[in-house]
């Protein structure tokens, strides 16, 4: 059987690359596992509790940054990114139009964390066996994609895939930020690639336009204020103050990168999996909030969003509801909606009816300044004639 040191690492790195390519991956970088300088930072933003009640991050604690305690034996992480983007980039317009559900750009096809597991489990496969059929049997890979204790974006910058914005995320020159990140954990001493240089200089776009202000200081989210986490991980009542800023965003927030001046360099997708479904593109408030749990769940087979449930998803849309303009129909779907789901849901429900009662009121207000006005305007008209 072969030793480690007989196997030729930089053909074999060279091959690793060429096969990913292969597989549908944009590009593939190797860093090696030393992440020490991300651990004071890991701390801090645990310590200030901005993971919020995503409790497994403190769980995980320092592993997140130490890939060896996580799989023990790991030696470099291969880490991949995979574009996103559909073709069809109309959605900015969706967050204009209040009766409309924005659903995150990621979310809107197949779940991504299988087709990456999927591959990465193919990229080890094909190692595996190149090495085997030189002798070597030794290899061992874990695939990992968006998993909590993985350490992703400080892993993907060591790689060279792109720096980490002030946004928190993986960013590149070439590509923009609308892609997926996984990695191969490996136990093969692969020769390294280098980190790029970064490149938001001076730019603050991100932490400016973000509508809940969670980004409080560059490269620091506090997840809390987050609409993806409020949206998507947090199971707990969405905090009253910040509902009114989250719009029409019923499922993530893409706000922080549609602002991205690197973003106009992105490509779009060629995977069809990530194309959007019609029954959750651009759909109404009111149809989606109509949807019963077995629609929710035919709805969203093979998708992201499955993984919330339909409480956190009536939850997020009564939110919506009660942010969109006024109309009968809203009151009278919310009203039918009460009591179907669970207390929480019910409580966003009341939320979002006292919202569209005000406004309503609001709205008859003004319609009666109005005619008071044409009123006066037409007695004015009358006087002088
Ligand atoms: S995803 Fe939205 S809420 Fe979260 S940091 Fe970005 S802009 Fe802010
Ligand atoms: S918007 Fe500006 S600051 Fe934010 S990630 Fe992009 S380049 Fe960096």
């Amino acid at each position: 059987m072969s030793a480690i040191n007989s196997i030729d690492l930089v053909e074999l790195t060279h091959n690793i690359k060429a096969w990913g390519a292969a597989l549908g991956f944009q590009q593939v970088g190797i860093s090696d596992i030393d992440l020490h300088q991300h651990e004071a930072h890991l701390q801090a933003w645990l310590d200030n509790d901005y993971h919020g009640d995503m409790h497994f991050m403190k769980a995980h604690g320092m592993k997140r940054a130490r890939p060896d305690e996580l799989v023990p034996g790991t030696l470099r992480v291969i880490s991949v990114r995979m574009n996103y983007l559909p073709p069809d980039a109309s959605f900015a317009k969706h967050l204009k139009t209040s009766d409309i559900g924005y659903i995150s750009r990621y979310a809107l096809g197949r779940d991504y964390h299988k087709v990456l597991r999927k591959r990465l489990k193919q990229l080890g496969e094909k190692i595996t066996a190149a090495l085997s059929a030189i002798e070597y049997r030794d290899t061992e890979y874990r695939p990992f994609v968006d998993s909590a204790p993985v350490l992703e974006h400080a892993i993907a910058e060591k790689a060279g895939l792109g720096w980490t914005g002030k946004h928190s995320l993986t960013l590149n020159k070439e590509a923009g930020s609308w892609f997926f990140l996984g990695e191969l954990f490996i136990n093969l001493p692969l020769p390294t690639d280098s980190p790029i240089e970064e490149g938001c200089g001076s730019c603050t776009a991100c932490m400016t336009i973000c509508p809940t202000n969670a980004i409080v200081a560059p490269y620091k989210v506090d997840a809390r204020r987050c609409i993806s986490y409020l949206t998507i991980e947090s199971g707990e009542d969405i905090p009253e103050e910040l509902r009114p800023l989250m719009g029409n965003r019923i499922y993530g927030c893409d706000d922080c990168q549609l602002v991205c001046p690197w973003n106009r360099y992105a490509d779009v997708t060629t995977e069809e999996d990530f194309h959007p479904r019609q029954v959750l593109h651009g759909q109404s408030l009111l149809t989606l909030f109509s949807w019963s749990e077995e629609t929710f769940l035919a709805n969203t087979l093979g998708s992201p969003i499955r993984r919330i449930g339909y409480e956190k998803w009536q939850r997020n849309i009564a939110v919506a509801i009660g942010n969109a303009d006024f109309s009968e129909d809203n009151i009278a779907l919310l009203k039918a909606q009460r009591g179907m789901v669970s207390e929480q849901v019910d409580r966003h429900i009341d939320w979002a009816m006292t919202q569209q009662t005000a406004k309503e009121h609001h709205q008859k207000s003004e319609q009666r300044k109005q005619q008071r006005l044409i009123r006066v305007i037409e007695k004015g008209l009358v006087r002088d004639a």
